[in-house]
């Protein structure tokens, strides 16, 4: 296997020059951090106030990382992608919408989602995050008591609420299943991740028996999550499923860093960024060296741990679109990786969210926070922009 991340002809074919201009403008706007700092704090409350600022939002970071408001909007950016061989993951963007009457219409639009997927050939996958169909504060009372799991029984209304949201997801994975389309469960802040994983073991264990249908999510900048991927597997092959694992860094470190100090209990994240990658790098290998009992999502922006991925595949003889393994990156970033990666035939996605403006605001206020710290990503998106730039006009 002979891939260089440096290609960007490949890696922008699909954008025409007016669109790579724009994507410069943007990632060096969010390169001043002042800015993205004043900006992800005012934005959220602009919103609400009703000034018309949705036309600027749209035509800027809504462009760059979103599909569209609705399904139909985001189908024209799929096809694209198709053309070049990249795969969509579709993740119906909602966050922090509560109340039963909200966690119900998301399920059928999660069941929609799902049904749609099912009609093209390159959407493996949706993306579900528990909290868009269960109560935040009840996901940390799980969490934090779990003794008292059995506790909550005293609280006839928290199980009641309990059940329903494993009704939901029971409901989703079970068309998923029927339409051969994998469910991607969204790891979200520690504090609440415990219910979050143990319905996802819940759901693998009903729908995981002959393929992977349902996959978790671990973070590798906590501390002890190499330790729950094994954990996980061995679980697995006791109860005869299959495992199926997105892996990430995690996008929360400072929320959680913030956290555990304020509390003042231990953080759950690594002590340094060599530790995130150290163990992030070792569950790549795990699953693969386990490729018969896990599937593995490689979501990252890495080039180092997607290199590894794609070199072991070549280093076991295995070939490059075996259906265990596969690469994502999340719309908008890292362009480089995913339209490589497809040239050689690897299976590779875009996170493709999808939603109203107003509903994808947390999602984008991440993104302009991951694009705008000094370490982040903003200095490769741009340099890899410009390099295209000059190519074309030379
Ligand atoms: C397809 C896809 C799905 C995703 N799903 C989720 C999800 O479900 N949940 C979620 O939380 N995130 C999710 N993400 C976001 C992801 O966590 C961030 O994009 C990711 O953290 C950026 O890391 P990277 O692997 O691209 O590599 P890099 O750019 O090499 O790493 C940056 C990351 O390393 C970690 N890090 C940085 N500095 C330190 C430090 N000092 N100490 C310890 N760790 C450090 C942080 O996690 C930081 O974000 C997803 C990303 C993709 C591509």
């Amino acid at each position: 296997m002979n891939i260089s991340f440096d290609n960007t002809e490949n890696a922008f074919a699909y954008k025409s020059d007016k669109e790579l201009k724009g994507a410069k403008f943007l990632f060096s706007t969010m390169g001043f951090s002042w800015f993205v700092q004043i900006g992800t704090r005012l934005t959220p409350f602009i919103m609400k106030t009703g000034l018309p600022v949705h036309g600027l939002i749209r035509k800027t970071i809504f462009k760059q990382f979103v599909g569209g408001e609705t399904l139909e909007e985001t189908a024209a950016v799929g096809e694209t992608l198709g053309k070049y061989g990249v795969q969509v993951i579709l993740d119906y963007g909602v966050e922090g919408k509560e109340g039963e009457d909200n966690y119900d219409k998301a399920t059928d639009q999660f069941i929609r989602v799902v049904n749609y997927a099912a009609t093209q050939t390159n959407i493996p996958f949706i993306s579900i995050k528990i909290t868009g169909l269960a109560r935040f504060g009840l996901l940390q009372t799980l969490d934090e008591a779990p003794r008292l799991r059995s506790g909550i029984h005293d609280h006839e209304e928290e199980v009641a609420e309990w059940d329903r949201v494993r009704e939901r997801m029971y409901t989703i994975c079970e068309v998923a299943s029927e339409k051969n389309i994998g469910v991607l469960i969204d790891a979200e802040e520690s504090w609440i991740q415990d219910p979050v994983d143990r319905l996802s073991m819940e759901m693998m264990e009903i729908f995981n028996k002959e393929k992977v249908i349902v996959y978790n999510t671990i973070q590798l900048y906590r501390h002890d999550r190499l330790h729950f991927l094994r954990i996980s597997h061995q679980i697995a092959k006791q109860q005869g499923f299959k495992l199926g694992m997105k892996l990430v860094r995690g996008a929360y470190m400072e929320k959680e860093r913030e956290r555990a100090y304020d509390k003042g209990y231990k953080s759950p994240i690594q002590p340094d960024k060599a530790a995130t990658d150290h163990d992030y790098d070792e569950s790549v290998t795990y699953c693969i060296e386990n490729i018969n009992d896990i599937s593995v999502i490689v979501a990252s922006h890495n080039d180092e741990s997607n290199l590894l991925a794609a070199r072991l595949l070549d280093e076991k003889g295995l070939p490059h679109n075996h259906p265990h393994v596969h690469f994502s990156q999340l719309y908008g970033m890292s362009d480089n990786i995913t339209f490589n990666l497809a040239k050689e035939g690897l299976n590779v996605s875009k996170y493709l969210p999808f939603g109203p403006i107003r509903d994808v605001i947390p999602y984008l206020m991440r993104r302009a926070q991951e694009n705008s710290s000094v370490s982040g990503q903003t200095g490769r998106e741009l340099s890899l922009i410009k390099k295209e730039l000059a190519r074309r006009k030379s």
